[in-house]
């Protein structure tokens, strides 16, 4: 990836979210030493560790955890695997979960880190051995009632495991099964929970069907482009399918598809599944030039790779009705400005993309009380806490005559402040 691209990524991630964070403050009147003490993190943990690559040579990696808030409960959020990974970005990523927690109901504050790499310059080997040493590097910083890290961009339930392998074997025998828990995302063969791996695409797409129906529409023949077909991507389009959505684009790393007849999302994910992740060379579709992808006619855009993507650029070309954020922060505060001014409605990444952590948090739960739950009871139970946080956001919207992520915002607050208030602050 090009540094220029790089940088655009990167910069910017943790500004977006304070301004977004004030904003909020100030419509709802958050109390001032709640606003202190939300704008900054809790703890800050950056390692440096030695692995052994293939050939011999050692190598040294960073990695980050941030923890921002725990007021409501031990820290929660993913890892990722990437080279936009920073302080910057871990911080503003922690900061979303803390929101993103707080307005799903959940008892849980907020976190997010990883490591800044490119996986694809790693043997899976070496891959193991960088995700061990990185979980023996955070050592007690993690854990399964304190904090909690599940998938992200580049990591999956593979990592998960592995980093669940190592936290038990570094610590004492006894507590064994409740420490294989401190991560959540696991292979179901190890305390996964079933429908984890699509949890966060069924919840985008639930919150899309929660705007279909406030607006007394069809989803049915809608046209949708998805940017990013990596976990999100491709289970939000998986669903959209079901819905008889049409997916007419998709951009990813590797370049941007398109076909106005549709693409079946199933056929692309096997044709992924066999070039390394990515959705170029698919047959089944013509080219389409990267700066045009945000400017396809459709009904839906599913932003669902990474942050900073739709910027002052390429708003005003935008055409779609809605912008289901399926990635974390992927609009630019200038650019949701642009936005709205069109009209153009916004279901907010702490609400779109909660169906993640809804899902951790049920696997948490199973986990906690040695059961297995069935694939079916979990996806209605996700739909249902979607819905109701959909609904929270909707009143809060109305009570407050803002737009949809500031009353997102606003819920979560709320819910955070009133902790504050009841408990106090130590000591
Ligand atoms: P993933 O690694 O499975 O997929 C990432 C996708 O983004 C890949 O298709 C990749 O090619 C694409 N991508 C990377 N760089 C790009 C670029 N410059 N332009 C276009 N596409 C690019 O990651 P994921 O787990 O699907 O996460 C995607 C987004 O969703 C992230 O913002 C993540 O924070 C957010 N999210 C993920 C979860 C989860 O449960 N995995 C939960 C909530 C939010």
């Amino acid at each position: 990836m090009e540094t220029k691209t790089l940088e655009k990524q990167k910069t910017g991630m943790y500004e977006n979210v304070m301004k977004q964070f004030n904003h909020a403050a100030d419509v709802m009147g958050l109390d001032d030493n709640i606003r202190k003490i939300l704008s900054a993190t809790n703890n800050e943990i950056v390692v440096h560790f030695p692995v052994k690559l293939d050939n011999g040579k050692v190598e040294i990696f960073t990695g980050y955890r941030v923890q921002h808030n725990n007021a409501l409960g031990p820290y929660k959020g993913g890892l990722r695997f990437h080279p936009t990974v920073d302080i910057d970005a871990a911080r503003a990523l922690a900061i979303w979960m803390t929101w993103k927690s707080a307005l799903a109901g959940l008892p849980y504050g907020g976190g997010k880190g990883g490591i800044q790499i490119d996986p694809k310059n790693y043997s899976q080997s070496e891959l193991e051995r960088i995700t061990r040493r990185f979980t023996y590097a955070l050592g007690d910083n993690i854990g399964p009632d304190l904090d909690i890290p599940a998938p992200d961009v580049n990591t999956n339930a593979q990592i998960m495991a592995w980093i669940s392998d190592t936290y038990v074997s570094t610590k004492s025998p006894a507590n064994r099964q409740t420490n294989l828990h401190v991560v959540t995302g696991k292979p179901v063969g190890s305390g996964g929970l079933e429908g984890r791996d699509r949890a966060t695409g069924f919840g985008v797409v639930a919150t899309i069907k929660s705007w279909v129906k406030l607006n007394n529409i069809d989803l049915k023949g809608k046209t949708y482009i998805v940017q990013g077909f990596g976990n999100v991507g491709y289970w939000a389009s998986h669903f959209m399918q079901k819905e008889g959505a049409k997916l007419i684009a998709v951009q990813d790393a590797s370049g941007s598809i398109i076909n106005s007849k549709g693409i079946d999302p199933d056929l692309l994910n096997e044709h992924c599944r066999q070039n390394k992740g990515a959705v170029a060379g698919f047959s089944q579709a013509g080219i389409l030039n990267n700066a045009d992808f945000f400017a396809t006619e459709c009904d839906i855009i599913i932003p669902a790779a990474l942050g900073n993507q739709i910027t002052v650029e390429n708003a005003p070309s935008i055409k779609a009705q809605l912008i289901a954020e399926g990635a974390n922060g992927p609009t630019t505060v200038e650019a949701e400005e642009i936005l709205l001014e069109k009209g153009i409605k916004i279901i907010p990444d702490i609400l779109c993309n909660s169906g993640g952590v809804i899902g951790s948090y049920y696997e948490w739960l199973q986990n906690k009380r040695s059961e297995n739950w069935k694939i079916e009871d979990v996806l209605i139970m996700i739909e249902d806490k979607i819905s109701a946080a959909f609904n929270k956001v909707l009143q809060s919207s109305e009570q407050f005559k803002t737009d949809w992520r500031i009353s997102a915002y606003i819920v979560a607050l709320q819910r955070i402040e009133l902790t504050y208030i009841e408990r106090g602050v130590f000591p």
